[in-house]
Order: structure tokens, then sequence, then C-alpha cells
């Protein structure tokens, strides 16, 4: 199979439906502010379908999405996809079980990953929550949010991201400033997990509002 090989239109228009539908929800949800965020699936086993970037991902249509194959590169579109298309098609090339990666830009994602830039990580536990996280069967665990900080050299990124995953499980991460990664096996996966973390996240930042210690 060839990158320039015929893509499934059948796929392709189920996917770029069912992004639309998720990206207008987290839109509403103020999760994308000022065209930020992106949000791809797979295809097949080379190639993924991605939002262009710079749209409003409130009010996206089928023209705002485009096929890229795991380099990263334009398949059959003179486009150029948003710089961090590679931080997405690392998690397709590394495992093939990974069929939905979604970036957003929430206030909350974005402060905590301020907050919490000096030790790298946000730790999460002792919550039921726990358990939308693909794998965990139990709220009696811990896991370590990480946070990588802000480049725009997205090569670099990726490098670390493959450490973090190397040394994984991992669901998702933080860019410092910046916003939330996390992925799934589907589209309904990489979304609880999305939500799961937006939730977890803002509850961490409550506890500091409201004085509680960490
Ligand atoms: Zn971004």
């Amino acid at each position: 199979m060839s990158a320039s090989d015929p893509i499934d239109t059948n796929r392709l228009s189920r996917c770029t439906s069912a992004l639309i539908l998720h990206t207008a929800e987290l839109a509403r949800l103020g999760q994308t502010p000022a065209t930020s965020s992106n949000f791809s699936m797979r295809l097949d086993a080379l190639r993924a379908v991605i939002t262009v970037s710079g749209r409003d991902k409130g009010r996206l249509g089928p023209e705002d999405f485009m096929v890229v194959d795991f380099d990263g590169q334009a398949v059959g579109s003179e486009r150029r996809s948003s710089a961090e298309t590679g931080l997405h098609t690392q998690l397709y090339r590394r495992f093939p079980e990974v069929g939905c990666v979604l970036h957003t830009h929430s206030r909350n994602q974005t402060v905590a990953s301020r907050l919490f830039a000096e030790p790298g990580r946000l730790r999460l536990e002792g919550y039921e929550l726990l358990k939308a996280f693909a794998g965990n069967q139990t709220h009696e665990t811990a896991i370590e949010l990480p946070i990588l900080r802000n480049s725009q050299d997205i090569p670099a990124l990726a490098a670390q991201v493959e450490r973090l995953l190397d040394a994984g499980p991992l669901w998702g991460y933080l860019i410092e400033g910046h916003g939330l990664y996390a992925w799934g096996q589907d589209i309904a996966e990489a979304r609880r997990h999305l939500d799961a973390f937006e939730f977890l996240i803002g509850c961490e930042l409550d506890l500091i509002r409201l004085g509680a210690a960490r």
C-alpha cells in the first residue's frame, strides 16, 4: 500500500462528519478559542484526515479538512496542514490502534499548563473519573499528566513525546501555555479521555482556588 493509493471516500466522509460534530461541541464548550486547536482521525494504515489550520472550529465544513500521510505531508492537496500535524501523525505511526487525536486550548488546560510547568507534570489522584482512561480499572491509582515546554520546533517536541510514550502508558499531555493533546482508539474514546482530562484539570484548579492543600 502507498500513501498515493485511492482513499476510501466513505470512510473519509464518515470521519469528517464525526470530527465536525465533535469540534462544534468542543467549540461551544470554549475549548477552541480564536481558530486554535486541531483534530484528526486515522483513515487507514498510512493516512489520516486532519483539520486545515486557521479555521473557526465551531463552523467547520467538509472543505476544512485535508488528508496527510504519517510524515505530515499533504496527500492529494496543495494545502499546508497545521504546523502541529507532526504531533498527530507520530501517534498514528507508532500505535496502529490509535484512531483519533484531539488537541484543544481550553482555559483550564492553558492555566494548568502554566501553573504546573515547573514540576512538569500534574498528578491526578483519588478521582473516580480516573476510570475513564482506557485500561484503568480503579480510582485507587494516580496518573501523571506530563507538561512539555512550548516550542515552535515540532520535531523537537515530538521527540520529547516519544520519550514519554516509551515510559507510557499515556493518554494525553499538556504543552505549557498552549493546550492538551488526547487520543484514543476511536473518536469516542479520544473524546472521553479529553473530557476526563478537562474535568480533572478543572477540579485541581478549583481545589487551589478554594485554598485546599495540595
Ligand atoms: Zn495548538
